[in-house]
């Protein structure tokens, strides 16, 4: 299988890794076989996050006592250093080990983020802390905005940048990717698929395969994923013409209707969780009804203030009909209410 080497971190892995979102969907035992599975298929780098439910549960089982076999990385979604500091109390627990080889502070996308993760009691403090005392070995920071992926980047404090590249969300490769690799940051891929939009699961990690020195996070709950991720990044790269057409009605498609989770909307006056909301319906295809209606209650909750003022579709970049989105996912995430009770 293709190897990359992560940056100045020293680790080397598959070119494919193990993300943690879709485990949610199994059951405990079901998930440790899964993740063991990709273990047996060469896949070494395994990705989780503080807020993915019971994902670091079922990562923590998966690898009780073979834990020098696998590098693992999490998140935390706090922005403060005591906040955080839980956060990576309970990841050690829920994981069963004494370390983490990439801690990441989680989607940091607002100015306001970033200026309480650096600013006093911010987060990043903290972090490098915890890496002096062995706790993590290095740190690394995931974001879905451009702009300040880039701007975490010129900081030269992170060892990884985790962002969205996939057939419809290209910018990163010329606006990110040399920035990163040019500070001798690894760069991690999330939404290989955009979120479950890209259907044709081959394509989509065939045009990855073409960016050489990238960790493709492929989030996996069935054995055929796996396998299929295992064959796509072992012997030749293959890019054909089928596949490069294939790609650009993918654009076609989603182009006008595809949230890129930039943040750019941000913030509604009336509280309204705008990028969530907008996530509702690949939530859906990730996860039954009754999980999706858990894991984004509160955040669809959110949505019945809004006042359709229409303030938030005159930031988005991509010209989305917001206001008409988030009364569709309502109206869906109503209907999986009612089925669920
Ligand atoms: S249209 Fe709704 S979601 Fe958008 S800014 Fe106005 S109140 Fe908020
Ligand atoms: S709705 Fe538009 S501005 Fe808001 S996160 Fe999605 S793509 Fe960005």
């Amino acid at each position: 299988m293709q190897t990359i080497r992560l940056g100045q971190t020293g680790i080397e892995t598959a070119a494919i890794g193990f993300g943690g979102i879709p485990i949610i969907r199994l059951g405990r035992d079901e998930a440790a076989s899964l993740m063991r599975l990709a273990l047996e298929r060469g896949i070494t780098f395994f990705d989780t996050a503080n807020r993915y439910m019971d994902s670091e549960e079922k990562m923590g089982l998966a690898f009780e006592g073979l834990r020098d076999k696998v590098v693992i990385a999490t998140k935390t979604g706090m922005r403060r250093a005591k906040e955080a500091m839980e956060e990576l109390e309970l990841s050690l627990t829920r994981l069963r080990t004494d370390y983490i080889d990439l801690y990441q502070p989680h989607q940091v996308s607002t100015p306001e983020d970033y200026e309480t993760l650096f600013g006093p009691d911010g987060a990043m403090g903290a972090l490098v802390k915890a890496r002096e005392q062995g706790k993590i070995r290095h740190i690394g920071i995931t974001s879905h905005s451009l702009d300040m992926a880039r701007k975490l980047v010129a900081t030269g404090l992170f060892a990884t940048i985790q962002f969205p590249y996939n057939i419809v969300e290209t910018e990163a490769a010329e606006n990110l990717f040399p920035e990163a690799r040019a500070k001798g940051m690894g760069i991690l891929v999330m939404k290989p698929f955009a979120g479950g939009m890209i259907d044709d699961g081959e394509v989509a990690l065939r045009f990855l395969r073409r960016e050489k020195d990238v960790l493709v996070l492929c989030g996996c709950d069935q054995a055929e994923q796996v396998e299929q991720a295992v064959s796509v990044f072992s012997g030749e790269p293959v890019w054909t013409e089928a596949d490069a057409a294939k790609a650009q009605a993918y654009r076609d498609e989603l182009g006008s209707r595809f949230c890129r989770r930039c943040e750019y909307c941000q913030p509604c006056p009336q509280g309204v969780r705008i990028t969530y909301a907008m996530m509702y319906r690949v939530v859906t295809r990730r996860l039954s009804p009754a999980k999706a209606v858990n894991f984004s209650g509160a955040v669809m909750e959110t949505v019945r203030d809004c006042v359709d003022c229409g303030e938030c579709a005159t930031r988005c970049p991509y010209n989305l009909p917001i206001p008409e989105m988030l009364r569709e996912h309502l109206a869906m995430y109503d209907a999986h209410r009612e089925a669920a009770k």
